[in-house]
């Protein structure tokens, strides 16, 4: 083990955490762009990937670099970009008024 001090150990895995979430973050950015699909806005917006089925899928989070290569490769038309705020409102739309990705995209892009 290279870190016989924690604290130096748990900085190093941070620091590594936070180099790997940015080239997740860069895949996702380079495939899908930096704007919200719905509200068009980029600036100060964190954007996520919604499946269009609705379905639940993975979050940036919970997926390595093969999952977000291999989703860019083969899956890419079945999520779009959006912002959190968008994202949940339309899933609101989704759950509770049973609109489809079609339609919600429609009337509010
Ligand atoms: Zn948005």
């Amino acid at each position: 083990m290279p870190y016989k001090d924690k604290e130096e150990l748990r900085r190093h895995k941070k620091d590594w955490d936070m180099t790997y979430y940015q080239k997740k973050r860069k895949l996702i950015d380079e495939a899908f762009g930096k704007e919200c699909h719905v509200c068009h806005k980029s600036e100060n917006k964190v954007i996520c990937i919604h499946k269009k089925d609705g379905q639940p899928h993975k979050k940036l989070k919970q997926m390595n670099l093969a999952d977000i290569r291999y989703l860019i490769e083969n899956n890419k038309d079945e999520y779009v970009a959006l912002c959190a705020l968008c994202h949940t409102s339309v899933h609101w739309c989704m759950v509770r008024l049973g609109l489809r990705w079609d339609l919600v995209e429609v009337y509010w892009s």
